[in-house]
């Protein structure tokens, strides 16, 4: 049985990790190729576009895959419809694993909005030093904001059109609430915007926001594809493999 897993996530990793080795199981996991040393998961890689939900659909049929798990960001919004494309014209089963949104704790200042230029527009009235953790992609949404200091934290740098002026830190997750609250503090931050991204690793700073009387301006995800099967964890994402893995054993011993 060959298992693909669409990657970019802890989650996915942690999902490829678990499979690693399973008797009977092919596993290739996928990255997109947007960061420049990704830390890659256990088992087979492949990095890169597929070439839309045509192109993907293709490597399912070339490489006779069995299972799609699309463990890609919850804001990978384009990557996750083109697999509910493929799979529907494959007729191959597709899961998504999607780790559960955050919610606001008592005390956060949560302005929840739909899109990162809609962002922009609120920030001018909520503060004028801002923590920006969206990453490197989207930043011209940032860009007329003059009047405004970023503090831009990505995983790597940047390319313009971007806000004029901003500093740039070089970081990745996992953050503690002591660090986030001392970047809070060094940089007189006083909004910060994120995207509801979920899980442990980025959500010290919703903790050294609320402690710091700060508001957070947080992008909503995207849906999810109608009719996909979403699970909330790669112990579960796991569990429908090994599920599949045993009725094709069965099919074969028939
Ligand atoms: P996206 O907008 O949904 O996808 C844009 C294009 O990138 C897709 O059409 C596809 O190209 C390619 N792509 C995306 N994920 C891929 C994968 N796992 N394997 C092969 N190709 C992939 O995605 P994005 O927001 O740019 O994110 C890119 C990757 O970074 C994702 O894998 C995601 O898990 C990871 N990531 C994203 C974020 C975020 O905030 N968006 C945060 C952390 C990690 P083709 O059409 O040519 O196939």
């Amino acid at each position: 049985m060959h298992v693909l897993i669409l990657g970019g996530t802890t989650e996915a990793r942690r999902l490829a990790e678990l499979l690693h080795g399973t008797r009977g199981l092919e596993l290739t996991s996928s990255l997109a190729g947007r960061v420049a040393s990704p830390r890659l998961p256990s088992g087979d890689v492949r990095v890169g576009g597929f070439g839309g939900a045509e192109g993907l659909a293709a490597w399912i049929r070339d490489h006779a895959v069995d299972a799609v798990v699309d463990a890609t960001h919850p804001f990978a919004g384009t990557m996750s419809f083109h697999a509910a494309e493929a799979a529907a014209a494959t007729h191959v089963p597709l899961l998504a694993l999607r780790r559960p949104g955050w919610v606001p704790a008592e005390g956060e200042q949560w302005h929840e909005t739909g899109s990162l230029e809609e962002a922009a527009l609120m920030l001018p009235a909520l503060g004028r030093r801002i923590f920006l953790t969206t990453g490197r992609m989207g930043l011209s949404a940032f860009a007329a904001l003059d009047d405004l200091w970023f503090l831009v934290r990505s995983v790597d740098a940047p390319e313009a059109p971007h806000p004029r002026s901003m500093e740039i830190l070089l970081d990745r997750g996992p953050f503690t609430r002591d660090g986030e609250r001392e970047l809070l503090r060094r940089h007189r931050i006083d909004v910060v915007v994120t995207k509801d991204s979920g899980g442990a690793a980025t959500a010290p700073k919703l903790t050294a926001s609320r402690e710091a009387g700060l508001p957070v301006v947080v992008i909503r995800r995207p849906s999810v594809p109608e009719g996909v099967s979403v699970v909330p964890d790669p112990e579960r994402a796991a569990r429908w493999i090994g599920h599949r893995l045993e009725q094709q054993s069965f099919r074969a011993i028939d």
